[in-house]
């Protein structure tokens, strides 16, 4: 049994309690101030521990060292979680149920019956049978995003630090805020973190180490038609709600849309439409793999917007587009030494690793654009940002362990390759970075 197992979800069961809801319509950082209830708690929990340097900044981040054991280390690794919790459902008295040594049975959630978890529906449920099984109670989300990260990394601040013959060289920890709503790197992150290799602890299954991402760009269609009183419009009026329609309509729809892809294709996604017959915008999102695959389908759109535009040459069609994040594998593949030791981290711990690409973008995505190579761990959550949410506490703690095993790993590593660059262009450091 691993000895982390109490310390995990004593802080778990403490810390998803404490609402911290992101709220995408506010202007502030953090976005909502009850993020502060917990950011504040972990500041004082990491003194308490001895944590050396801990500073919460006014944003919202919290930032703390646990200092070097070994001279021999180069390198500064940061471990990073994020406080809020996603706006798509009510993390609001969140009341968390621990189903010890799971059975394998559905699980009926007490406050919401119609709520049930079923090993039929959720196979990796079913995988972790004889686990505790922490869910909530079927009015709320869990919060195991992120707060399984954040319990992760508690538990290997406080086991590092009361075992200083543990060899590891310096360590930062930054917990974030924002990053359900796409706010989750604010340009001083990066100067205020100080490490040369991060990892995001915010995956899923046990044993997935992500550094793929897709790459992001998002296009803003406006069409601008010619505006007359419809009594006497006659050859005269041009309608742009016609004209958004048309290009809607003329993009592929069942083979380049999010619900007719899957694996490693790309997509371009109609998130919006709005405006009035004399002025339409469309908002798409386009995403892609690799860079070649999100020209396309840039170009296409342009094409199908050129084509309305000729068909009409008295409306004014602009297509602007605007890169968000890349696949942080274009910074990484110069260097995997990040992606390889966690793999090896993951072998000692005790847990078979894999790699796949994940259909969305990270933190990591553009912090590693930023200049940190920031791959993103398992945790062990699942279901998120619904009812549904649940995380099992033996996954949390192969999370734990690994943790502890990469940092040892990092302290022998060799001296850093080359400083990594993206082999091609330099995307803009605008947009948002998570979706
Ligand atoms: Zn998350």
């Amino acid at each position: 049994m691993s000895p982390f197992l109490s310390e995990l979800e004593e802080r778990f069961i403490r810390y998803v309690k404490i609402d911290t809801t992101a709220d995408p319509a506010s202007t502030t950082s953090p976005s909502s101030q009850i993020q502060f209830d917990l950011l504040n708690l972990l500041a004082r929990e990491l003194q308490e521990m001895g944590a050396a340097q801990v500073e919460t900044a006014a944003y919202g981040a919290v930032f703390a060292t646990i200092p070097a054991t070994t001279e021999a280390s180069t390198r500064t690794i940061g471990l990073l979680a994020h406080v809020d919790t996603a706006p798509q459902f009510s993390g609001t008295n969140i009341k968390p149920i621990v189903h010890r040594n799971y059975s394998g049975e559905d699980i009926v959630l007490p406050d919401d019956p119609s709520r049930i978890l079923s090993p039929k529906e959720l196979p990796y449920l079913g995988q972790r049978r004889g686990d505790d099984i922490v869910t909530a109670s079927g009015t709320t989300l869990l919060g195991a995003d992120d707060k399984a990260g954040v319990a992760i990394i508690m538990a290997v601040a406080r086991h590092l630090l009361n075992n200083p013959h543990i060899p590891h060289g310096p360590i930062r920890i930054g917990f974030t805020t924002d990053e359900e709503i796409g706010r989750g790197v604010p340009a001083g992150l990066p100067g205020a973190l100080k490490a040369d290799v991060a990892y995001t602890l915010d995956g899923a299954h046990r044993g997935e180490i992500v550094y793929e991402t897709f790459s992001a760009d998002a296009a803003k269609v406006v069409i601008k038609g010619v505006a007359i009183h419809p009594g006497w419009a006659k050859d005269k009026l041009v309608n742009a709600a016609h004209l958004a329609a048309k290009i809607v309509d003329t993009l592929p729809q069942a083979t380049l849309t999010p619900e007719s892809t899957s694996g490693r294709q790309g997509f371009l996604h109609v998130v919006g439409m709005s405006g009035s017959a004399s002025e339409m915008v469309i908002d798409i999102i386009l995403r892609d793999f690799e860079r070649e695959g999100l020209a396309a389908h840039g170009a296409l759109l342009q094409k199908v917007c050129d084509a309305v535009q000729a068909g009409e040459p008295r409306a004014t069609i602009t297509c602007t587009i605007t890169p968000q994040y890349r696949n942080m594998r274009y910074w990484l593949e110069n260097d995997l030494q990040p992606v390889e030791l966690a793999l090896e981290a993951c072998r000692k711990a005790g847990v078979e690793p894999f790699s796949v690409p994940i259909r969305g973008g990270t933190d990591g995505s553009r912090l590693t654009e930023m200049g940190v190579p920031t791959p993103n761990l398992f945790t062990g959550m699942q279901e998120i940002h619904g009812p549904l949410e649940w995380v099992s506490l033996q996954d949390m703690a192969a999370a734990t362990e690994t943790v502890i095993e990469l940092v040892q790993l990092w302290a022998v590593a060799g001296p850093p390759k080359t400083p990594a660059e993206p082999a091609q262009e330099s995307p803009a450091k605008t947009g948002s970075a998570v979706d």
